[in-house]
């Protein structure tokens, strides 16, 4: 399925709003529409049409949701309506809402239509709608905006924000209110052996971002059964490194993951997976050999080991991995190939903040001035694709520009350089897609990151 992200408003002030939200989105996530995400409810004031709040009228408790459906905007209106009609609504410019089913925006469509205009004329100036929306989806583009959610979120009259709090819970179908946390390996094999397919894997080490739950929207619309997995890699760490204070966050993981409909999380224990005695690896070279390879030497052996072994025992017909780290992913694909794993290896595309930040885990360990500092990288990364979108090929020439903005910052430097993103190695001349890729240091924290400076076939796919 290469579902449509859809946005859809939801709002009640009925007999019961919780119970008539949560009915609607029972109803919504059926057939050929799926609900993704829900935000949490928030309760303010009527608003009519023209934006008066109303205090004549009981308060409306809103929430947004992301669907994915195939379905044409008017075939998607249609089911919303279906949903009211139901539920008794009546349009008749009362003050009454049992249930009120808005379509904000689908993918990145603009449509002009009698009854139908998307992205939804009015979404932008309303806060019950803003932010709710920002919870769930802050850096979707709306179409015809250039801007993310969350940058209109944030654009909202400061007055508006008080009188409007998040009063319950997500109220997504109770079946799938709570992901099912799979502890150990016999957990897992049961899970796994019910679990109906394609069945979708997100391994990370936690202290989930947007960027991780970017993958499991991602699995989530793909495939059948979704199973995120929670492990920080020892194997991964050199002495010295990060491993001890590396942030875990298991309750807020779980809690996000429950949100966006994840099937199942696996946390094994380290003893789970590296039992006593345990004693073979997996060494991978070709992709894994240059940059962080250099840099940390026996870092992809753990990677690859671990991963080897994720697959091992969870069997994915698609497993999902972030293009943020692009060398990771070139050394995964290599190994998928190379030892014969079964399933597809999806490489989805960088999440960044709204500044360019590329998300990570470790942007928590950052202050202010460290956080400005940091943004030199994808700044420097920025030069390196503009150089080369105004004609320029030369490796070395364009690896220049991008030092030049490094050494503006004085920002300390591990590698920049222009590389093949399968092979990883070296670009002379920039004939084909290639990546600008690069690690910095600020403070004690490593930060890397990436673009493409040709975009590969078929567009920024990942
Ligand atoms: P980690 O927990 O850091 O090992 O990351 C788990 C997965 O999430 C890896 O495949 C990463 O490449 C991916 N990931 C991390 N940060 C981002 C991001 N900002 N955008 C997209 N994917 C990401």
């Amino acid at each position: 399925m290469t579902a449509d992200v859809a946005y859809v408003a939801l709002g009640a002030n009925g007999a019961d709003p919780p119970a008539a939200l949560a009915e609607a989105l029972a109803s919504l996530d059926s057939g050929d529409v799926r609900v993704a995400a829900c935000a949490r409810l928030y309760v303010g004031p009527f608003v009519d049409a023209d934006g008066t709040a109303r205090h004549d009228a009981a308060p409306v408790w809103n929430t947004v949701a992301e669907v994915r459906t195939d379905r044409t905007p008017r075939a998607l209106l249609e089911r919303l309506l279906a949903i009211e009609a139901a539920a008794g609504r009546v349009r008749d410019g009362g003050t009454e809402r049992t249930i009120d089913l808005d379509l904000l925006a689908l993918g990145d469509r603009r449509v002009v239509e009698p009854q139908l205009t998307l992205p939804h004329p009015r979404c932008l100036g309303r806060p019950f709608v803003l932010r709710p929306w920002a919870e769930i989806a802050p850096r979707y583009v709306v179409p015809g905006t250039a801007a993310p959610v969350i940058a209109h979120a944030d654009a909202l009259p400061g007055a508006a924000a008080p009188r409007l709090r998040p009063a319950a819970p997500a109220p997504l179908p109770a079946h799938t209110a709570d992901v099912v946390m799979l502890e150990d390996t016999e957990a897992l094999c049961a899970w796994r052996a019910s679990a109906p397919g394609p069945v979708g894997v997100v391994p990370t080490m936690g202290a989930l971002h947007d960027g991780h739950l970017a993958l499991v929207r991602r699995a989530r619309a793909e495939c059948a059964s979704v199973l995120v997995t929670l492990f920080v890699n020892p194997l991964q760490f050199a002495p010295g490194e990060d491993l001890a204070r590396y942030p875990r966050t298991l309750e807020a993981d779980r809690r996000a993951l429950s949100r966006l409909r994840a099937d199942a999380v696996y946390v094994p224990a380290p003893d789970d997976l590296y039992p006593e005695g345990f004693a073979t690896y997996v060494e991978p070279e070709g992709a894994a050999q240059g940059y962080e390879g250099a840099e940390r030497p026996g870092h992809f052996r753990g990677v690859a080991t671990v991963v080897a072994k994720l697959w091992q025992r969870t069997r994915p017909d698609r497993s999902y991995f972030g293009r943020k780290d692009a060398q990771q992913a070139a050394v995964l694909r290599q190994l998928h190939r190379d030892l014969d794993f079964g399933g597809r290896v999806v490489v989805c595309p960088t999440v960044r903040d709204v500044d360019g930040l590329a998300l990570s885990s470790r942007n928590r360990y950052l202050d202010d001035d460290q956080r400005r500092l940091a943004l030199s990288l994808s700044r420097a990364l920025e030069v390196m694709a503009r150089r080369v979108a105004e004609g320029e090929t030369d490796g070395r020439r364009i690896e220049a520009a991008g030092h030049a903005e490094l050494d503006g910052a004085a920002v300390p430097t591990d590698y920049l350089a222009l590389v093949d993103a399968e092979r990883m190695t070296p670009v002379a001349r920039v004939t084909a897609p290639a990546l600008a890729m690069g690690v910095i240091r600020v403070g004690a924290t490593r930060l890397l990151d990436n673009r493409w400076v040709a975009p590969p076939p078929g567009g920024h796919a990942g």
